[in-house]
């Protein structure tokens, strides 16, 4: 047997509530955070469709005050991060209050944003403490406390120390990271999710199968992660088409929830690879979001890495099917055909010139890739070789 890492850390949320309609035990989870919450939510669908009121109401029986903050329906950026925290601040925001993170991604991310700007007063914006943009400051006091309820089953940040935040102008994809950063308590409720429409149900269940494939094979992998990441990917490879094409399947939106909290844990801790990488790069300069981007970039990855991890892919894959007796190199293959046909079966583009890139975008594509998903892909992709893959993708 083969020993990785033995020699880790090991991140996760204090506490994590799992469990269809646990969304009703809101207020009894949040009495231990504060006594006021201030509400980012990530979906205008959750507005209008009730769940930010019932979520108040809630509160409310537990004695909790809340104040909304605000809804944001892209992915956030520097003036968003700004915004908020200046609202924050507006209602006085300090010891004994809490955020609450509800939506996807972008919701999460901002109120993970926010709730570490409030604290950390040595400069008005964001972009001084983002990674390599910025005056490079660091954050030195704990964030205010934060509850994260994910709807989305896909960018995992539920349970990650990081969030992601980006700037059209100049252009850059980058994260803001500490390890306080990671929510004290992530209620997921699946139930949540059954409103998120077919489109975005795929892409951003790639995105977590994208972080699952990429965490187990990182040059950063770790065995705790590695455990999760075969449970995760035995979940979501059957349940991804279940929950695009029914999403009322409770089977398929609880496998999903559940593989996307896996997925956020495990890149948490051991990294990701090249189609992280390239996802931001994608994100800033072709508007393509990130779940559609992880989603288009992931076959590719693993064939590049397929010369360094043809074993990892052939374990995986023999777990995924235990019936099947295919030699390590046949596994292998099968493991990114899989990828592959999933990706068809829910209708994600093969072609990046199919969502607008065009060959005259590369170069930037190549120099935005650079950041600190790429140093986690298990072989070192030159620029020469980034821009032959990317072209190949056109
Ligand atoms: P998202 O949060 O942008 O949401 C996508 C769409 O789904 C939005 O239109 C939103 O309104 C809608 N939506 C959300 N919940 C819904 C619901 N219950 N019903 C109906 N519609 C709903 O997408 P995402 O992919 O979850 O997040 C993307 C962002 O997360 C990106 O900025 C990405 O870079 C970031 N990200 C962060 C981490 C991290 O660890 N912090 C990891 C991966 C990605």
């Amino acid at each position: 047997y083969q020993v990785i890492a033995m020699n880790y850390n090991f991140f996760a949320p204090q506490q994590i509530c799992f469990g269809w309609g646990r969304f009703q035990e809101t207020g009894d989870l949040a009495a231990s955070l504060g006594t006021r919450a201030f509400i980012i939510n990530g979906s205008r669908s959750l507005e209008s469709s009730g769940v930010i009121e019932e979520l108040r109401q809630l509160l409310s029986r537990a004695s909790i005050k809340s104040e909304f903050i605000r809804t944001i329906s892209n992915e956030p950026e520097v003036s968003d991060v700004d915004q908020t925290t200046n609202l924050l601040r507006h209602w006085g925001a300090g010891a004994g209050d809490f955020l609450i993170g509800i939506g996807g991604g972008s919701g999460i991310d901002l109120a993970k944003a926010a709730s570490a700007m409030i604290t950390n007063q040595e400069s008005d914006t964001v972009l001084d403490y983002l990674e390599g943009v910025g005056r490079g400051l660091k954050l030195t006091e704990s964030p205010l406390p934060l509850l994260a309820i994910p709807t989305t089953a896909g960018t995992g940040s539920e349970a990650t120390k990081n969030a992601v935040i980006s700037s059209y102008a100049p252009p850059f994809k980058k994260s803001l990271r500490a390890e306080e950063m990671i929510p004290d308590i992530v209620l997921c409720d699946p139930q949540l999710a059954c409103s998120v429409p077919p489109e975005i149900t795929a892409r951003t269940g790639m995105d977590a199968i994208t972080q699952l494939l990429e965490s187990y094979i990182s040059c950063r992998a770790q065995p705790i992660p590695q455990a999760l990441c075969l449970q995760g990917l035995k979940l979501a490879i059957p349940a991804l088409p279940e929950a695009v094409e029914n999403g009322n399947s409770r089977r398929g939106r609880e496998a999903m929830a559940h593989a996307a909290l896996l997925s956020g844990i495990a890149l948490a801790n051991s990294g990701l690879g090249m189609a992280h990488g390239v996802a931001p790069a994608l994100g800033i300069h072709c508007k393509i979001s990130h779940g559609l981007a992880c989603a288009m970039m992931l076959p590719a990855t693993l064939q590049a890495n397929l010369s360094v991890r043809q074993q990892e892919y052939g374990e995986i894959y023999r777990f995924l099917y235990p019936d099947q007796t295919l030699s390590v190199e046949q596994a292998a293959e099968s493991l990114i055909t899989e990828i592959q046909q999933l990706n068809d079966r829910i209708h994600i583009p093969r072609r990046l010139s199919e969502v607008g890139v065009s060959q005259a975008q590369i170069p930037d594509l190549v120099a935005s890739s650079r950041g600190n998903s790429m140093s986690g892909n298990p072989r070192q992709i030159p620029d020469g070789e980034l821009t032959q893959i990317l072209e190949s993708l056109l």
